[in-house]
């Protein structure tokens, strides 16, 4: 192993360029030593997840028995702390206006014709209230970074205005944030406005290419971006969100990066991120895909879900609509376990379709399905759609929720909330057809809840939420 220290705080020394390139090395050494792959298989059967280095060397395996082990190992470790729960999501894009530069994403400042909006707090009581009125609790908000227009204390008030919405049975139990790379004492407001989980993506882990990527603008800084999560964390925020914008440079890199990134919040704070995202580079308004030609194919995608998920187990992952309906079919059993529905990448998008000429969306959605489609395919693939938001409202966060994973509870405490929050959709917003094959699934369902007690509460609960009470926890 490369000499470099996970745990000093310097992005350039956790994120050290020479390891990871020693670590493609060696991959790609060892990619048809079958003795090695199957050995770094055996230790990813104990679910303790696996080192960069070693997941690099999977990554680069191509033997189709051992990829076959990989997606089967996938599966089984999403099924044993996961179970068949997936939790559902929307964006909600606040503003775009944005200062910065990335050459990838049509906020970037010099993009002239994108219409440029911000809402205001009466439009985003719209927004939610639409948002609501489709059945979610769960919200990640977006905003491109500009002092003047979105200062922090524009989007605390959003998240205020947010929380205070009560439209019908509606509510947002959750709000994630999704916003440009701040300060610590930022972060810390961020923490006392009641947020879940502050998400960045890293674009790239490649810091040249990250450069020449964000030539102008805060963001251009590297080291700034990528010790994020550090201050975030410092600031009081438990539950971080990583991810690289697939597409941008080679995947091997950015996996090994990634991964990185989480040694490193681990060996730091004790903890690793709560969630990973994978999102792919989509064709957007007035930017130059030969800028970054590293696209990757579906079977490629697939392969870096299933080893996120051995590599990481106890690290949600999700999945955007980025994805197409297929694209999410596929990765959904290798270890995904949320996903955005019914999204709408443009400001102000839930309350109206934007005109064509007014375009302020940021990119291009694969799955135009609406949240009750989704649903339903879901529970007709096996899933249980989850409006769950208990955790964190019950300070399950950061090590906490963790070791809920980690000593098996998910099935006493994740399987019931899911099923009473399921419970709830199906009342207040679900079709015909999508409430009988729930109300099926429920049933069958709460019987695999194996503390009798806990058992005998959520039959309680869901007879309960049939006769108008909401918002019942473990
Ligand atoms: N502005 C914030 C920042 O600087 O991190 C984050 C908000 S931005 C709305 C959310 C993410 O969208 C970005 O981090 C980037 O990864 C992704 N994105 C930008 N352009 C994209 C594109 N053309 N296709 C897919 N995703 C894109």
């Amino acid at each position: 192993m490369y000499n470099y220290d996970p745990k000093s705080l310097k992005a350039e020394e956790f994120i050290n360029h020479e390891e990871i390139l020693a670590s493609l090395q060696y991959a790609d050494e060892n990619k048809n030593n079958l003795k090695l792959v199957d050995q770094i298989l055996d230790k990813a059967e104990l679910r303790k997840g696996l080192s960069h280095r070693e997941a690099s060397v999977l990554l680069a395996c191509e033997d189709p028995e051992r990829i076959d082990r990989m997606y089967k190992l996938a599966h089984q470790i999403k099924l044993d702390f996961y179970g068949n729960r997936i939790v559902m999501f929307a964006p909600l894009y606040l503003s775009n206006y944005c200062v910065n530069g990335c050459v990838y994403c049509p906020y970037h400042a010099k993009n002239k014709h994108i219409a440029r909006k911000k809402l205001t707090q009466e439009e985003i009581v719209k927004e939610v209230t639409a948002l609501q009125d489709m059945g979610h609790k769960r919200l990640a908000i977006e905003a491109g970074e500009d002092p003047v227009n979105n200062p922090i204390e524009y989007i605390l008030e959003c998240i205020k205005t947010i929380y205070s919405i009560k439209h019908k049975n509606g509510a947002i139990r959750r709000v994630n944030v999704n916003i440009a790379a701040t300060t610590v004492e930022n972060y810390r407001k961020l923490k006392e406005a009641g947020i879940g989980t502050y998400i960045l993506f890293q674009e790239t882990y490649h810091k040249e290419s990250y450069e020449q990527l964000h030539p102008t603008g805060p963001k251009h800084n590297y080291a700034y971006h990528t010790e994020a999560m550090d201050r975030a964390m410092e600031g009081g925020i438990d539950d971080v969100g990583l991810g690289v914008l697939f597409g941008l440079e080679l995947y091997r890199y950015e996996f090994a990066g990634l991964l990185m990134h989480a040694e490193h919040l681990e060996a730091v704070h004790g903890v690793g991120p709560h969630t990973i995202s994978v999102p792919r580079i989509k064709h957007a308004d007035d930017i130059d895909p030969s800028a970054f030609d590293n696209s990757i194919s579906d079977d490629i995608f697939a392969k870096i879900c299933a080893l996120i998920r051995i590599a990481v187990p106890y690290t949600g992952m999700i999945i955007s609509t980025r994805e197409s309906q297929s694209v999410r079919e596929k990765v959904l059993p290798l270890g995904v376990s949320q996903i955005s529905g019914a999204s709408r990448t443009s400001v102000g998008g839930y309350c109206e379709p934007e005109p064509e000429e007014e375009n302020s969306a940021q990119f291009d959605v694969s799955d135009n399905r609406t949240l009750d489609e989704v649903v339903n395919w879901l529970m007709r693939l096996g899933y249980i759609p989850s409006f769950c938001t208990a955790c964190y409202r019950e300070g399950r966060t950061g090590d906490r929720f963790m070791s809920l994973c980690k000593n098996g509870q998910i099935l006493n405490c994740c399987h019931p909330n899911a099923l009473m929050t399921l419970k709830e959709y199906l009342e207040d917003y679900a079709s015909e057809d999508t409430r009988k094959i729930g109300e099926a699934l429920i049933e069958q369902e709460l019987k695999k809840i194996p503390n009798p007690k806990v058992q005998k509460i959520a039959y309680e609960h869901i007879h309960d939420i049939a006769g108008g009470k909401r918002d019942f926890r473990f």
